[in-house]
């Protein structure tokens, strides 16, 4: 591994120093690692070959001579994970999770703890400082209790107390500032440089970006893997888009330094477009961006409840990042603390993935680029699940979550079965609303009836064609029917025709979930015989299942 240390302010190169953080020429503090490409060209892929999947099976291009084993708790190697039902109800396909969650310490903020601990034990440095909303402050503690290092975690007071008690568990000293983050960075790097402690610096810490460019490397090998079927046989190493939450921008800006390096040793042949996605209540970038401007206004007083992203001031990580994301014809938005919550449910729901409410804005954002045509149906997009730390709180899930059963006043003489019977009576009505849903597709039916059962409780029939669906529909006479239309043998609309023109099923109310395209002849054959027109690939869940409970409360 052999690498200079390049000024981006004067082009100054000098050797790594991990505790001399300024150029030595110019005294900036903005500077990055430049490694052999050329050289590494030929032997990167082949050396991987045989390593454990973590993050140090990367190490030619990380910036620590001789990685201390005992340091680890195996970081990175992180699964990158196919969202089928996401995929179907936003009509892209080639979705994919980087489930960051599954780190020690449950959020991406553990590689570049691991990276930079392991640069700091490597220089002898035995106490440090760092400001945080919450996640860095409990990887470096982590990292650093192995290490041997005390840390200074100052956090803002707004950071749930669960995660303050983390941080407190793992030895470090918690410092808790009544003020905004920037605030806390101010005070973080005040009281470091009177007692002449390092001071972690954000998207300027070289070990931090270099930590999050393996998040790219990872990518760029599971997507061979994984996606070589659908794509014939040439592998495809870099999605079309790469979206993640940001709060000051350090994760993006490593991905895309190492979708360059990989690029520079000819393994991939472009970067992906970067889409960054910031809370609206503190969303300097996306505003600034908005507006062309060359530099972002800082938001004094963040407006959000995702505290983890407030990051008022990017200052210049912000025209760092921006240069990426044009470059890549990228995106900055931003959405709306409900939005996020939104897609919390929604992916906790469909894909069995729950997450803190800061990851779920990529997530939320990934649903207002599709919908608004920013990412095409046939691209490949990753989208970084950053992290769970946090437990649910209540007012994410609204009252009657849970459905009691107490035993505790049992009569002696029932068995033990004639009260439990008793008992999970309360929980669950003889007869709940009956659903048939009639689809081809196995995938579909499977994403309806999730959407479904995530959501109340219905008896759900399905059939997979036309004439085991009338069948059906007579028999149990269901409360709705959710119908496709394109179906080998008896299509939706015979299905439709015969439903009507039978006395005992004529009044069922049928939605329509169509893939298809509908001609305005077609149109007009469905005029008045249903009750709602869904598209495949255009509805989240909760619309559909409005509907679903209007026509069910109406019926
Ligand atoms: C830190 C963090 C972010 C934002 O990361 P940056 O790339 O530094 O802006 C997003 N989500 C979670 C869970 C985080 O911990
Ligand atoms: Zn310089």
């Amino acid at each position: 591994m052999s690498f200079i240390i390049k000024c981006l302010d004067c082009g100054d190169a000098a050797p790594y120093f991990p505790t001399s953080v300024n150029c030595p020429r110019c005294n900036s503090q903005w500077r990055e690692a430049r490694y052999d490409y050329e050289s590494l060209a030929d032997t990167f892929l082949l050396r991987l070959d045989g390593q454990p999947f973590d993050l140090w099976r990367y190490r030619d291009l990380l910036p620590v001579q001789n990685p201390d084993p005992t340091l680890s708790l195996g970081e990175g190697g992180t699964p990158l994970i196919r969202a089928n039902k996401l995929g179907m109800m936003l009509g892209c396909p080639n979705i994919f999770i980087k489930d960051e969650r599954q780190g020690p310490t449950n959020s991406f903020k553990d590689r570049q703890a691991a990276v930079t601990v392991a640069a700091l034990k490597e220089a002898g440095v035995t106490e440090m400082v760092a400001a945080s909303t919450g996640n860095v402050a409990i990887a470096y503690s982590a990292y650093a209790a192995r290490a041997g290092i005390k840390l200074w975690a100052f956090v803002t007071s707004l950071v749930p107390a669960v995660k303050m008690r983390e941080i407190a568990l793992y030895g470090s000293q918690v410092v808790k500032v009544t003020g905004s983050y920037d605030q806390a960075k101010q005070i973080a790097a005040e009281f470091a440089h009177q007692r002449n402690l390092y001071l972690d610096m954000g998207a300027r810490t070289i070990t931090s970006i270099e930590a999050m460019k393996t998040i790219a490397f990872e990518i760029a090998e599971q997507l061979t893997l994984l996606s070589a079927p659908a794509f014939g046989s040439a592998p495809r190493r870099t999605p079309d888009w790469y979206i993640q939450s940001i709060s000051g921008g350090m994760g993006p800006l490593g991905v895309a330094k190492g979708f360059a390096e990989l690029q520079a040793m000819h393994i991939v042949e472009r970067i992906p477009a970067i889409a960054a996605i910031q809370a609206e209540g503190c969303a300097p970038m996306v505003t600034a961006w908005k507006e062309g401007l060359e530099k972002a206004i800082p938001v004094t007083s963040p407006h959000t409840y995702i505290e983890t992203l407030a990051t008022g001031d990017p200052g210049r990580g912000y025209t760092l990042l921006r240069k990426w994301i044009d470059k890549t014809k990228g995106v900055f938005e931003s959405v709306s603390d409900e939005e996020a919550y939104r897609a919390m449910h929604v992916l906790a729901k469909m894909e069995g993935i729950s997450m803190e409410p800061a990851a779920a804005v990529a997530f939320a954002g990934l649903f207002k680029l599709v919908r608004a045509g920013v990412i095409k149906p046939d691209e490949t997009v990753v989208v970084n699940c950053t992290g769970h730390t946090m437990p649910t709180e209540p007012f994410l899930l609204g009252d009657q979550w849970t459905r009691n059963v107490d035993l505790t006043e049992r009569r002696a003489e029932e068995t033990p079965q004639e009260g439990l019977l008793s008992a999970l009576s309360h929980i669950a009505p003889d007869r709940f609303p009956r659903v048939a849903i009639v689809d081809d597709s196995p995938e579909a039916r499977q994403l309806i009836r999730r959407i479904l059962q995530a959501q109340g409780n219905y008896t759900i029939y399905e059939a997979a064609g036309g004439k085991e669906a009338l069948q059906m529909i007579a028999r149990e006479i269901p409360d709705l029917i959710i119908l496709d239309l394109m179906m080998p043998e008896m299509d939706g609309f015979s299905v439709l025709d015969s439903l009507r023109a039978s006395p005992a099923t004529a009044a069922i109310p049928v939605i329509v979930a169509t893939a298809k395209e509908l001609t305005a002849a077609e149109k007009s054959r469905l005029t008045g015989q249903i009750q709602a027109l869904m598209q495949k690939g255009d509805f989240l869940n909760d619309e559909f299942l409005a509907e679903v409970s209007t026509l069910l409360r109406e019926g």
